[in-house]
């Protein structure tokens, strides 16, 4: 790092998430100096849509820029650069003057999964999906441009431009329409070898590349904000704005996770595992995603559906009166549900359970999975299937962590994120079951402070990502006991085994619901 003494710089990165944008502004020693966040809407008019507004949303960005760069109080010459992360998969339809034809269709829309079976099977789904490795799933831009031309063959034909709402923002402050490679990756449109839209997902998709934005390295660097929006942010309008990458990769490069072997899991309401690797890597059966972070620089993985959300099951459905009794202790409910579970041996005397909620996405991509307890006898009590669903969703990452073995190589460390990561029983529960130590970085907002270490590497002040390792210091660290993990492996056998067993009446029981409650 360039040590120019005199004067402190600083440098913004902005989270464009699905419920907020968060502006952090972060000195050259990776500590945040300030923070805001702006919240807005998900409009879900019918089960099957989730879209948001995007001029409400890049009104939220410039608010939080601007007041994030004025909490901080830091004047517009000490800013080095603006950059970006932002969710992956939404689009938006704009005309010729920029002006949106809808709204923005999120990655939770699902109104694609009607394009699905289609795609799998008259159109080379899967050999897309090796060129382009974005899994076939509703979330995907692909099926929703699919879908558009199914439903609503007028607007496509009126559609200017199919753009993200990252491109969304960029083109309101400089008039033009870019998308960063690794946001182009995650469209199942974008040819991950030549870097360039992929001429046969183009066809699928019904659109033509001129109805897309330029694709550009996530490094690239944009200047001269238009009309007033720099002083409305504080900043000055020739303060480099660097174009980023997707949130995804960018928590990874965030927790310090972007040496080979060293793994990130993250868990929130709903999960993923992710590594790096050096070139593209798609996997035969589908089961990964693969997005860049750089030309050199791929991030590969999946991720669930069933995280924390499951935890939140047991708290509000299954263990309400425990719950209970903790707000009478003055406890948090999932710390006092985890002491129960702590008082339970590890394999929680042979009770499994296969958190598969809210169907499932990796490895197996099967909407139609439901969740079940297997194994439970007279002996079992309430804390058992307590640890029981912990366990289960340890054992959901492992089916994750062994697919991404299969194609990126050994874990040897996972680094451990989102809501899961306050619990230490919960992270040793996943050392055991995983056989790797799992450890915690220091960083909170992942996704914001690889956003800003993208941006000190864009703008030539770091000439490669080391610095995430000072910054994403790990403080805590859980190593594998060898005798739980030898009773873990046995039941991961067992769940897989009943996973794989189950597949058609999954199909049944789904088909049923389907007639009776609806949904998918
Ligand atoms: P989101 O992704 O929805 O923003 P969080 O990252 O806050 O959510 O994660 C929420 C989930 O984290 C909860 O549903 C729960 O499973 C888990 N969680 C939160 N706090 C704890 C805790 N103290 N102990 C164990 N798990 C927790």
């Amino acid at each position: 790092m360039n040590d120019t003494p005199q004067r402190n710089r600083y440098v913004v990165a902005a989270d464009i998430g699905t419920t907020s944008t968060k502006a952090l502004v972060i000195g050259l020693d990776g500590r945040v100096v300030a923070s805001r966040s702006v919240e807005y809407p998900l409009y879900t008019p019918t089960p099957d849509r989730a879209e948001q507004d995007p001029d409400e949303i890049f009104a939220a960005v410039v608010k939080a820029i601007g007041e994030a760069v004025g909490q901080a109080g830091v004047s517009a010459r000490d800013v080095l650069c603006v950059s970006f992360s932002s969710a992956m998969h939404s689009v938006i339809a704009v005309d010729r003057d920029g002006k949106p034809l809808t709204r923005c269709i999120t990655w939770a829309d699902n109104r694609s999964e009607s394009c699905l079976d289609e795609l799998k099977r008259e159109h080379n789904g899967l050999g897309i999906y090796r060129n382009t490795g974005t899994p076939l799933h509703p979330m995907s831009p692909l099926l929703k441009l699919m879908w558009m031309n199914r439903n609503e063959p007028e607007l496509v034909k009126r559609t200017y431009k199919f753009v993200g709402i990252k491109e969304y923002v960029f083109a309101k402050w400089f008039g033009r329409y870019a998308v960063d490679h690794s946001i182009a990756s995650a469209t199942g449109l974008f040819n991950l070898r030549s870097l360039d839209w992929d001429e046969e997902a183009l066809r699928v998709a019904g659109v033509s590349r001129g109805q897309l934005s330029e694709p550009v390295p996530t490094t690239y660097v944009l200047k001269g904000l238009l009309s007033g929006y720099a002083e409305r942010m504080g900043l000055a309008p020739d303060t480099p704005f660097v174009v980023g990458a997707a949130d995804g990769v960018l928590a990874n490069l965030g927790v310090g996770a972007f040496d080979p072997g060293v793994y990130a899991i993250t868990i929130g309401t709903s999960g993923a595992v992710r590594g790096t690797v050096r070139e593209p890597i798609t996997d035969p059966q589908g089961r990964l995603f693969c997005y860049a972070l750089k030309e050199d620089f791929w991030v590969i993985g999946g991720p669930i559906n069933n995280g924390g959300i499951m935890f939140r099951w047991v708290r509000d459905q299954l263990a309400t009166l425990e719950a209970e009794e903790a707000r009478r202790r003055g406890m948090d409910p999932y710390d006092y549900l985890t002491e129960l579970a702590a008082s339970v041996r590890p394999g929680s005397d042979g009770l499994i359970f296969l958190p598969l909620l809210a169907g499932e996405r990796a490895p197996h991509w099967n909407a139609n999975a439901r969740g079940c307890f297997f194994g439970l006898t007279l002996f079992h009590e309430k804390k058992h299937m307590i640890r029981a669903v912990l366990e289960g969703v340890a054992y959901r990452i492992h089916s994750v962590v062994t697919a991404l073995e299969e194609l990126a190589g050994k874990a040897s460390e996972f680094r451990a994120s989102g809501g899961f990561a306050r619990s230490a029983f919960w992270r040793q529960v996943m050392a055991d079951v995983l056989g790797a130590p799992v450890v915690v970085p220091d960083s909170v907002e992942s996704s914001g402070l690889g956003a800003a270490v993208l941006g000190l590497l864009a703008t030539g002040e770091v000439s490669d990502f080391s610095v995430m390792r000072e910054w994403a210091r790990a403080n805590v660290r859980h190593e594998p006991d060898e005798t739980n993990h030898r009773t873990y492996e046995r039941l991961t056998a067992i769940y897989n085994d009943v996973y794989d067993r189950l597949k058609e009446p999954f199909d049944a029981i789904a088909a049923y619901q389907k007639q009776r409650i609806g949904g998918g």
